[in-house]
């Protein structure tokens, strides 16, 4: 007999749990359905009583997900410790959010955690963290009074815990694990970072429980660093599939291909929830390469900015110098630069060298769903590569000495504007497997 599974919650907004739910279904061939129902406030109590005889199962999402306790008969022991329930079977609560965490297998054991925010996701992994005989867990979260009730609330179930609070302006860079649980950095407002970057430097793992972008602004930080981290695609997976798991225990999970669903979504992801890669770099990094190859590899789109306005101008860039001055190229590539992030569909953009040293362009970038992509490269690699700079306008006159001038003035610039650095000086192929695997793409 069909199936018919839900999602309440307001507002919805683009969901991606039908898209998770319908596609685990159909390969463990549950005949079902999976509809997403937007119930305003004032609706849930009469909306409640028709989903209970109406639905199989149904997952909830915010706001109610404490508020739905008052409608069950029962909940589950883990559920009644986070007091909140992201899953329904047959009037009972349950809060898979945990099963996804753990599946992600973060490493806690003596640690010394940061866990920001203090809400539900914070929660979720505050207990997990403490199951795992965490060290020290320090939270930081804007209101300090929903910290210390958090803190207050653990000491009941974990008395002897190790908990503190502490703001954002008095964070160390001293903890071994750092855990996302606000929703700074979440599309479409990619460029928002909970914490600066430095927090992040003496860390071994960061894990962010936003999964959308496939790479937030922390979890690039942190590639950039070498510091191993995960988005949290796969926790949003995992409470899926334990919610299907609740629903139908009779069903062979085992054929799901886990892999294959996880990039599938992946890629579902990137491409309805389209981001900008934007590469930057000295003259000569390889920014036009690296961009048409990685765009290749990705399946987008690639615009090169310099290429653009050469057409558009009829003349190469040094004539656009020469002829009509700096600013009037600076004009040209500040357009085609808007025009370039106002379209919705993900791409690569390659910009100039001196494109993101304009702090309004990188702001420009960021506003727009747009990652800073930091090219790398040793000033000898450039200069073999450059040559006589014929074409480079600002290396006119004595080039190697102004080219090293300006690679030292730009190159402090490139490295704090970046979202993620690639080391530049390899081969194409393994430029783009840095920048694809800092996306996890
Ligand atoms: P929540 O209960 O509303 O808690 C959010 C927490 O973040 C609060 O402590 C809030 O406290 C803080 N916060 C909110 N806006 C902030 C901002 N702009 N800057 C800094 N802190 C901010 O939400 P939640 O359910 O815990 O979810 C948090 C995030 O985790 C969301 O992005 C959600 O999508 C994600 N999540 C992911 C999964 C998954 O499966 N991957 C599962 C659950 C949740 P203050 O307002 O005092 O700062």
């Amino acid at each position: 007999m069909k199936k018919h599974y839900g999602l309440i919650g307001h507002p919805l907004g683009h969901t991606l749990s039908p898209y998770i739910h319908r596609q685990i279904m159909k390969e463990c061939h549950i005949d079902g359905t999976y509809q997403a129902y937007d119930v305003p406030p004032d609706l849930l109590e009469k909306k409640m009583l028709s989903f209970a005889k109406r639905l199989d199962g149904f997952n909830v999402t915010i706001p109610y997900k404490e508020t739905i306790l008052m409608y069950l008969q029962g909940t589950d022991q883990e559920t009644q410790i986070y007091g909140a329930v992201n899953t329904v079977c047959s009037g009972r609560g349950y809060n898979t959010d945990a099963f996804g965490f753990r599946a992600c297998r973060v490493p806690l054991e003596r640690r010394s955690v940061l866990l920001l925010g203090a809400g539900g996701a914070a929660r979720v992994m505050l207990y997990e963290a403490l199951c795992e005989k965490a060290g020290r867990i320090t939270i930081c979260s804007r209101r300090v009074e929903q910290a210390n009730q958090l803190i207050a609330e653990t000491r009941q179930y974990y008395p002897d815990a190790d908990l503190c609070f502490c703001a954002k302006e008095e964070l160390g860079h001293d903890y071994d694990v750092v855990l996302n649980a606000t929703p700074t950095g979440m599309w479409p407002h990619c460029d928002g970072i909970p914490v600066s970057k430095e927090v992040l430097l003496g860390a071994e793992y960061v894990f962010d429980a936003i999964y959308n972008p496939p790479a937030s602004r922390l979890v690039l930080a942190a590639r950039s660093y070498r510091i191993k981290a995960q988005s949290g695609l796969s926790m949003l997976f995992f409470q899926a599939l334990e919610a299907q798991k609740i629903w139908n225990p009779e069903t062979d999970f085992t054929q799901l291909s886990v892999l294959i669903q996880q990039y599938k979504l992946k890629r579902k992801l990137f491409m309805t929830f389209p981001i900008k890669i934007v590469l930057t770099g000295f003259m000569g990094c390889g920014k036009t390469t690296v961009g048409s190859a990685l765009a290749k590899a990705l399946r987008i789109d690639f615009i090169d900015l310099d290429v653009q306005i050469i057409e558009k101008k009829q003349k190469s860039i040094v004539q656009i110098f020469e002829e009509e001055g700096e600013p009037v190229f600076r004009r040209l590539e500040r357009e085609f630069l808007t025009e370039a992030l106002q379209e919705g569909k993900a791409k690569v953009i390659a910009t100039g060298g001196g494109a993101l040293i304009d702090p309004e362009n990188v702001e420009l970038v960021r506003k727009k769903q747009g990652f800073i992509i930091f090219l790398a490269t040793d000033i000898e690699n450039i200069l073999s590569r450059v040559g006589d700079a014929a074409d480079r306008p600002l290396l006119k006159g004595a080039a190697r000495e102004r080219a090293i001038e300006l690679y030292e003035q730009r190159m402090p610039v490139y490295q704090s504007v970046a979202d993620f650095t690639a080391e530049a000086d390899g081969p194409v192929s393994d430029v783009v497997a840095q920048i694809r695997g800092a996306f996890d793409l």
